[in-house]
């Protein structure tokens, strides 16, 4: 009896392997994953979880799951309503600007665009009704100032996704990470308890929406139950996100949806691990929040960038490093070479195998040439072990039939890595690190609108030799020749 083709991934809330399948008879495999928020760069750390995403997904299409696939944007919190006041400009404007910079890294790094991309602000109807509907059912109360928070103590499994101890519970931050007198400041009724919608405050200006509570936006957990809810139904079979939002924030959307709907909110949680940078915690005291542009600044192409934060299992923490840059550098070149190689050296109707990996390929019933390599991704996404058997199928391999390349093409769809490129992107021409660093602090005065910074780096690195050329959401360096 033929086995039945399906991947299996790890539950965090069931602590188990589990193989993935759709629970309604439709057949469509319902994802959501949640989004970044858009008031500045997102970081390699937030791309290695979009990322992981992303080959699940292109996993899921190459084995013929049918999916719709649903990624949010945040676009109001205390982040973006700052970011807009800072730079004076309409909030819709600010996380427009921040959205399209976002949307270009995604390409530049091959990430499929979600099949929906609904924005937080564009939603605001849809969680006023969800937060009436959570006092209705008594998991909900407003304060006196116009406030709305979620009752912890009306959901007694709250914490069985991450195994957190509700009594134990030390205040819930807010988005800015404040925790300080907040239950005393709105008169809510137990620290614990986290903000659905939030009153107005001066600080935020002209920022806000009209509800049955006054002035306010909506708290930042509920946007994803309700959005989720609008584009993918009542229960959701996979939800993804970095492992920082498994508590918080993944708890709270449990929460909310099962307190409104009865039903369970996710069949099977998808949670990857946290990046480091050189060994330490990312963070912005530390001033290693690397971003795409920072890579890109510094010569690394972004193709490396994917197969580097690619490199490492999902569920283990990866320490990125300059030099598994390079190392990640090398190897694709290494596979860009064998593959040439033996295209080169084919015969029949595999010699003139040209397919661009960027389309999803034909479901290929029996991998006859890299069985090991797809068993290792249907088996809890184990990207290395992929790598590692593709890169021994080929050191064995003197000569590829047509059915090898095929195989080749699926795989490398799934990884998102461009294989039969006859240019390799990495041979860009390469930047001092003094250059990179200027042209980068440019561009970051150029984006905050200090145009007077802006203008006068420029002139410093065409003395230097070297003209920025200033794309939409990126820029290049050109030689000048002085
Ligand atoms: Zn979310």
């Amino acid at each position: 009896m033929a086995a039945v083709d399906t991947a299996k991934l790890y539950n965090t809330e069931t602590r188990r392997m589990e193989a993935i399948a759709p629970g309604q008879p439709d057949g469509l495999l319902r994802i959501y994953c949640c989004g970044p928020t858009v008031y500045h760069y997102a970081h390699i750390g937030n791309f290695r979880t979009f990322l992981v995403q992303d080959v699940l997904r292109r996993l899921l299409l190459a084995m013929g799951y049918r999916l719709r696939f649903i990624r949010n944007i945040t676009d109001v919190d205390d982040k973006t309503i700052r970011g807009a006041q800072r730079e004076r400009t309409s909030l819709g404007a600010f996380t427009q600007k921040w959205t399209d910079i976002f949307h270009g890294d995604c390409d530049a790094l091959n990430i499929l665009r979600p099949d929906g991309e609904p924005r937080a602000t564009e939603h605001i109807a849809e969680q006023i009704a969800m937060v009436e509907a959570l006092i209705r059912k008594g998991h909900a109360y407003a304060t006196a100032d116009g406030s709305v928070y979620f009752r912890l103590s009306s959901f007694p499994v709250y914490g069985r996704l991450s195994g957190v101890d509700v009594g134990q519970l030390a205040p819930q931050a807010n988005d800015t990470g404040e925790t300080a007198n907040l239950a005393d400041e709105y008169g809510r009724d137990s620290v614990s308890d986290f903000a659905l919608w939030k009153a107005h405050k001066a600080e935020d200006g002209d920022i806000f929406w009209e509800s049955p509570w006054g002035k306010g936006r909506p708290g930042w957990h509920i946007e994803c139950s309700a959005m989720s809810m609008k584009y993918l139904g009542e229960t959701i079979d996979l939800h993804g996100g970095g492992i920082d939002l498994c508590f918080p924030h993944h708890e709270n959307e449990i929460a909310q949806a099962e307190c409104v709907t009865g039903k369970p909110f996710v069949r099977h949680w998808f949670h990857s691990e946290h990046l480091q940078v050189e060994g330490q915690k990312m963070s912005k005291s530390l001033g290693n929040l690397l971003t795409l542009m920072d890579l890109k600044g510094r010569g690394y192409a972004p193709d490396g960038v994917r197969y580097a934060l690619l490199s490492g299992h999902y569920r283990q923490i990866l320490n990125f490093t300059f030099s598994g840059l390079d190392a990640a550098r090398s190897a694709l070149q290494k596979l860009r070479t064998k593959v040439a190689q033996l295209r080169s050296t084919a015969e029949g109707n595999a010699a003139d195998y040209s397919q661009k990996t960027e389309t999803i390929p034909q479901k290929i019933a029996t991998y006859r040439h890299f069985a090991a390599a797809i068993e290792a991704l249907k088996n809890d996404l184990n990207i290395p072990k992929c790598l590692g058997e593709i890169f021994s199928v080929l050191n064995r391999t003197a000569a590829a039939d047509r059915q090898f390349f095929e195989e080749l093409r699926s795989i490398f769809f799934i990884l998102g890595i461009e294989i039969f490129s006859d240019t390799d992107p990495n041979r860009a021409p390469s930047v001092p690190d003094a250059i990179a660093a200027l042209a980068a602090q440019r561009w970051e005065a150029k984006q905050n609108k200090n145009f007077g910074e802006a203008d006068r780096l420029r002139q410093v690195l065409a003395e230097k030799g070297w003209d920025v050329v200033d794309g939409k959401d990126s820029y290049d360096l050109e030689p000048n020749g002085r």
